[in-house]
């Protein structure tokens, strides 16, 4: 039978989602699904929950689990990749290190914590090492690739590797926080959303055929302000509220189209970013997901949802359909492997090759686009963006373009194995003092215990 393999299945955030949703799957029942981990502890919780939850939903699946990644890819037919090398503790000590010199929440993006480290290098090196495995033993897999960062990461493996790799990320959903504060029935909404992952925007938003942006601006002009001083507004966690926060409603102003997902986050502009109160002002009393709060209540959350996921497993008792019951997770990796397997007509957001889509990015530049999947007899053929056309030039100009530029000089200094190239692209960060403080900062995180390997492979 066809096998799904899920690389990192010791994942907090996925694992768990990605077994509800085949359990509500009935066209995939009889699959196998191989959970493979470096973390036993981990691997054998989520191969002893996914084996009771499969059970108690009745569903059909053989469940394998393995330490061995070679093992887990022979015979895949979907890989799934949702690897955090070295989980998130060394990337606040890096962040440590870059507040010394002055960079506040640490160097990188506006999200420091996602590339995984100084230079993506852990996350991008393993990112490569997986796709040429599946390149090796199974070479008609379709590679899911869930772990960030999405854009260098699918960019790099689809130039790279002749591995058959999408982007998947869940980000582009927040557009339905839109559409409840302005009251609009989903069903009669048509949203096209574009550009990079983690850097998408509202292309078109049409209600019943019309253009829906009149409501949007009407809801700004009269009832932002009551959202944003309303309890919900105040007192939810971050990622819950920043879609519609003043940096999200700031960033339309300035680029004319809306943001979507974590593009508030991530590809708002630094002058949001200088400061905790600066924050605070642009995304709530949190400071928005990323500063020294937001982020702290991420990590605690998912340290409780690990723990109380070994607790499950603990208990054999408890019904786990009652503690966690079923329903879609809205990720997309299953309907994608639905719609592959058993030829089914979707419309999926998927990252993927840009090859003309966007007016202005590179054929080989991975975009996040609506895309749809076809019934055609060549799996690669089946998987086809939909044509976005023209963006907006300034926010090509100021948003898109830089971001795919620093994706590239990412890319380059890491394939290159370019010191110079890394250090080049932090001295352009704006906070920046001298040459001389970039270069330390640089030679103190590569001089850390985990990055012996990293240090040799960025050459002086
Ligand atoms: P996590 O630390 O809970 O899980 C990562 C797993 O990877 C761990 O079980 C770890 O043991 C395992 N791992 C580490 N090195 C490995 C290796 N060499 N081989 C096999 N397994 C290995 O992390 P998480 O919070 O679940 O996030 C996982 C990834 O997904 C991160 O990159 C995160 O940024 C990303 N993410 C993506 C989205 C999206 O929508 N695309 C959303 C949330 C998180």
């Amino acid at each position: 039978m066809p096998q799904i393999s899920v690389i990192g299945a010791g994942s907090v955030v996925f694992t768990g989602r990605l077994i509800i949703d085949l359990c509500l799957t009935k066209s995939l029942y009889g699959y196998t699904v191989v959970l493979m981990d470096i973390d036993e502890k981990r691997l054998n919780t989520m191969y002893s929950l996914a084996t009771r939850y499969i059970k108690e939903m009745n569903a059909s699946f053989t469940i394998k689990k393995t330490m061995n990644r070679k093992e887990a890819l022979t015979n895949a037919d979907f890989v799934i990749n949702t690897v955090k090398v070295g989980g998130y503790e060394p990337m606040e000590i890096e962040r440590k290190i870059a507040e010394k010199y002055g960079y506040y929440r640490g160097i990188g993006d506006r999200v420091s914590d996602y590339y995984g480290g100084i230079g993506a290098y852990h996350q991008l090196n393993f990112f490569l090492d997986l796709a040429r495995d599946v390149e090796d033993i199974c070479p008609d897999a379709w590679l899911l690739q869930a772990a960030n960062p999405v854009f260098e990461g699918t960019t790099l493996i689809s130039r790279e590797t002749k591995a058959k790799v999408v982007g998947i990320c869940h980000g582009h959903f927040s557009y339905t926080e839109i559409v409840k504060a302005l009251g609009l029935e989903i069903e009669d909404v048509d949203v096209t959303i574009a550009g990079f992952n983690h850097n998408i925007w509202l292309v078109n938003f049409l209600y019943r055929g019309e253009n829906a942006y009149p409501f949007l601006d009407q809801w700004i002009q009269k009832e932002a302000e009551k959202y944003w001083n309303s309890s919900e507004f105040l007192n939810s966690p971050p990622w819950s509220v920043e879609q519609l926060s003043p940096a999200a409603v700031n960033m339309y102003k300035l680029y004319g189209l809306f943001p979507i997902g974590d593009t508030v986050r991530s590809a708002s502009p630094w002058w949001y970013h200088t400061d905790l109160e600066t924050k605070k002002k642009w995304f709530g009393p949190t400071g928005g997901f990323d500063s020294e709060i937001g982020w702290s209540i991420y990590l605690n959350q998912l340290k409780t949802m690990l723990d109380q996921l070994y607790a499950w497993s603990n208990s054999p008792e408890v019904a786990l359909i009652k503690a966690y019951p079923p329903s879609f997770s809205g990720e997309q990796h299953i309907p994608f492997i639905d719609a592959i397997a058993n030829n089914k007509e979707v419309q999926l957001q998927l990252n993927i090759p840009n090859n003309g889509a966007i007016d202005g990015i590179p054929n080989n530049v991975a975009v996040e686009i609506p895309t749809l999947i076809n019934k055609s007899k060549d799996d690669r053929k089946k998987v086809n963006a939909l044509r976005i056309g023209k963006l907006p030039k300034r926010l090509m100009l100021h948003v898109l373009v830089p971001r795919m530029l620093r994706m590239e000089q990412i890319l380059q200094a890491f394939l290159e194995g370019d010191r110079k190239s890394l250090l080049l692209t932090i001295i352009e960060d704006h906070r920046t003092k001298s040459f001389e403080d970039a270069s330390m900062l640089i030679d103190e995180q590569l001089g850390q215990s985990w990055n012996t390997e990293a240090s040799k492979h960025y050459k002086q």
